[in-house]
């Protein structure tokens, strides 16, 4: 049965918790930017207030054996510092019983990077190229097997087991879903996973109307899903950024040379179809900066959306698309962004971006819930200053997007099922 972090008593108990100290690294492998570590101090912190000890366990980067390069033993003493107490080390993470065994309340044991390991994933490595589909299944089956020591080697740890690692949420390994089982009693989500799940849940399953998505980004393929279950919950959907283009040329549009995908403009249709017949309003962009080049000193017009010149690209909404938006933004009490709705990435095509940030910081304000996530959107607010002035910022991409696709996570289905 899942348990609360808050009101579980952690006195004398160990605790082996999944964080997602997945940091970027430079090439002296120094820590670029810390927001993961610092979004798992607080659960961190809680155990050990409690009268708990930790052990703590991530990945870090993708490695396909053990490599230095990726050693979590380059983020400890960052990690040390930041919790305010020593941290000892485990070199490997399948070998740490005696360390774990001589834990007492208020240490602290991180486990070296369990990617090291293909039984983390479940996934076999290095299958020749050529391998065929019997060695593949054969390979696929020993390292399953192998997983069940994996996983039973890593609960045999601890008496408690916290999720708190929201970015591998979607995935099912070894420590995000699978140990789970051995936890029946004593299992529970973080305060960062904590946080996500209740986002999700304002959005999907609570939501104050007039409810509004906004989905952008580069490519309809990649959201395709998150299109289909926004119908069967919103009221307003804003499609902008480039994957517009295939909607707009799919309608008879002329899009000149924006991105676009011609083999999804039959979804694109559906999708309008299917909102037509369930009354949601869809608003496309109708008004386009276009560039003749995708960089900075590029010359640029705005045009109409359906008439794009040949020779120039859609890169950003026009002020027109823009006011549109803003209005049935601000007429909205629950507000969903997810991507772009131009090149944000460059500074001249990244007004309307930055004006869907201003717009949700007003919502916001009004008393809107808005919540960004599962996309570059994401990267957008926070690189425009925008992430303290909305609801909720999500701190997992593909995650996010799963759980925006109707999916239930499985680092989720295992703590509550
Ligand atoms: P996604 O990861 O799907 O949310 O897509 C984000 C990417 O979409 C960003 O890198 C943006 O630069 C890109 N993007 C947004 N609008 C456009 C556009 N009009 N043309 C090309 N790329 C775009």
């Amino acid at each position: 049965m899942q348990k609360f972090i808050d009101s579980y008593d952690f006195t004398g108990k160990k605790a082996i918790v999944r964080v997602d100290f997945n940091v970027p690294l430079n090439e002296n492998f120094e820590i670029t930017d810390d927001t993961r570590i610092r979004a798992a101090l607080p659960t961190l912190k809680k155990v050990l207030a409690g009268g708990g000890a930790l052990i703590i366990m991530s990945h870090l980067g993708r490695p396909k054996k053990v490599d230095p390069k990726f050693s979590l033993k380059h983020i400890l003493a960052h990690v040390s510092e930041l919790l305010g107490v020593p941290v000892q080390f485990a070199e490997d993470c399948q070998k740490a019983q005696a360390q774990a065994a001589a834990l007492k309340p208020g240490e602290v044991l991180l486990l070296e990077n369990l990617r090291y390991y293909a039984e983390e994933e479940g996934k076999p490595r290095g299958l020749a190229e050529d391998a065929s589909d019997e060695e593949k299944k054969a390979a696929k089956a020993a390292v399953k097997a192998s997983q069940k020591e994996f996983v039973k080697t890593l609960a045999s740890y601890a008496d408690c087991y916290i999720n708190d690692a929201f970015g591998t949420a979607h995935r099912a390994h070894a420590s995000t879903a699978l140990i789970a089982d051995y936890f029946p009693e004593d299992k529970m989500f973080g305060y960062l996973m904590e946080g996500e799940i209740k986002a999700i849940d304002n959005v999907l399953k609570n939501a104050q109307r007039p409810f509004t998505a906004i989905i952008g980004g580069s490519k309809v393929s990649s959201k395709l899903a998150v299109l289909e279950n926004m119908l069967e919950k919103v009221d307003n959907l804003i499609i902008g950024g480039g994957m517009g283009y295939t909607f707009i040329k799919a309608q008879g549009g002329h899009i000149g040379n924006s991105l676009h995908e011609d083999d999804l403009m039959p979804q694109a249709l559906e999708i309008l179809a299917k909102a037509k017949e369930k009354g949601v309003k869809v608003y496309l962009s109708v008004q386009t900066l276009v560039a003749d080049a995708f960089s900075q000193d590029a010359n640029t017009q705005v045009v109409p959306s359906t008439a794009i010149p040949e020779g120039w690209e859609g890169v950003d909404a026009g002020p027109d698309s823009l006011a549109i938006w803003k209005d049935v933004i601000l007429n909205s009490k629950t507000i969903l962004w997810n991507g772009p709705v131009g090149v944000f990435e460059i500074e001249k095509f990244a007004q309307g971006t930055l004006q869907i940030a201003r717009d949700l910081a007003e919502a916001t304000e009004k008393g809107a819930y808005t919540l960004v996530g599962g996309g570059d959107s994401v990267a957008a607010v926070t690189q425009m200053g925008f992430s303290k002035k909305v609801s909720y910022v999500s701190t997992g991409g593909g995650a996010m997007l799963e759980a925006l696709e109707g999916k239930l996570l499985p680092g989720i289905a295992a703590i509550v099922e």
